[in-house]
């Protein structure tokens, strides 16, 4: 018998009574990632130690019971169902859930993912499933994001050219996950950097897991020329108190030709914490599922791409809730 999904804000498992990145307050929820839209007030939690740590930063709650698993390390979760956890490659601690049932044979469900290496995060493993369910953000052909590399390189000449100029370069990353690979990634530079306070505390919660970080220093208005701004896409209050800012765009959007979160910036750089399109497909062809249910982003080309190559796939999510299930 196949494992049974149901989706209802966030990804629900009757057969064990288990959630998955669930959006609204569950019972019993494994969180992938402290993102936003990844979790919320469960009463019972699986995750990372990295997760837990920032989700007790992010959504405080005093009755949370968590259970906080290391990479790679199997343990009972029902009588019938083993789970381990292995690093996703998105964000620091970010992790995907395996799920060994007796009787419905093993399930991957990735979260958000990278399979390409990342500044911050550990290496995405790819570990093998019958059924997988899978983020699809960047799902459609167009979406080939050029080396890390090479934007970095283009990155850190934005920086120099801008402070040449006078003025401040401002790298609009969220404040957890891309800050974090931004800055570390700019450690060779020797760039003076500043970051935005709630960027500089959950920056500092992760050097205290253990992830180290060039030096920087938290934004203050009276001495900030002359450096690098790291800091939210939605701060305008500590936009203004920057006397020419040059604002980057780092997200892999960039690959399209519109503006970026509603406004015009200086450049943009395609840097992204998720899997490009070969990318997904290459993850898919190591985690060899007999059947695939994508979620997010363009879930609906990509279900029908892995049709074309003969694996049964099908989109879940909210637009996708009157299709039927796969056979
Ligand atoms: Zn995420």
């Amino acid at each position: 018998m196949a494992w049974e999904i149901q989706f209802q804000h966030g990804i629900h498992l009757p057969q064990i009574g288990w959630s998955l990145d669930a959006t609204r307050r569950a019972e019993r929820a494994f969180v992938s990632h402290a993102h936003s839209d990844h979790m919320a007030r469960h009463a019972e939690v699986i995750c990372t130690r990295p997760t837990a740590r920032l989700m007790r930063a992010r959504l405080p709650s005093k009755k949370r019971v968590e259970h906080i698993l290391p990479f790679g390390h199997t343990e009972q979760l029902t009588p019938e169902c083993t789970v381990t956890l292995h690093p996703a490659g998105h964000i620091f601690g970010s992790a995907q859930i395996l799920l060994d049932h007796t009787t419905h044979g093993t399930l991957l469900y990735t979260g958000d993912f990278k399979l390409l290496p990342s500044h911050a995060a550990e290496p995405c493993a790819t570990p093998r499933a019958d059924t997988l369910i899978m983020e699809t953000t960047f799902g459609l052909p167009r979406y080939v994001f050029p080396p890390s590399a090479e934007i970095i390189v283009n990155l850190v000449h934005f920086c120099r050219e801008t402070l040449a100029a006078g003025a401040t370069p401002v790298l609009l990353c969220y404040s957890l996950g891309k800050s974090q690979e931004v800055l570390r990634a700019l450690a060779d530079s020797g760039l003076p950097i500043m970051l935005q306070s709630e960027t500089h505390r959950l920056t500092r919660i992760c050097a205290q897991l253990g992830l180290d970080f060039p030096p920087h220093t938290e934004f203050d208005a009276a001495t900030h020329a002359g450096h690098v701004v790291i800091c939210p896409p939605h701060a305008p209050g500590l936009l203004k108190r920057i006397a020419a800012p040059r604002t980057a765009s780092i997200t892999g959007w960039a690959l399209d030709s519109r503006p970026f979160h509603g406004q015009q910036h200086a450049a943009a750089f395609p840097l992204s914490d998720h899997a490009d399109y070969p990318s997904l497909l290459r993850y898919v062809e190591l985690v060899q599922p007999k059947r695939v249910y994508t979620l997010h982003g363009f879930a609906k080309p990509f279900a029908a791409t892995l049709r074309a190559l003969g694996i049964a796939a099908q989109p879940i999510g909210t637009d996708f809730q009157t299709e039927l299930p796969l056979a």
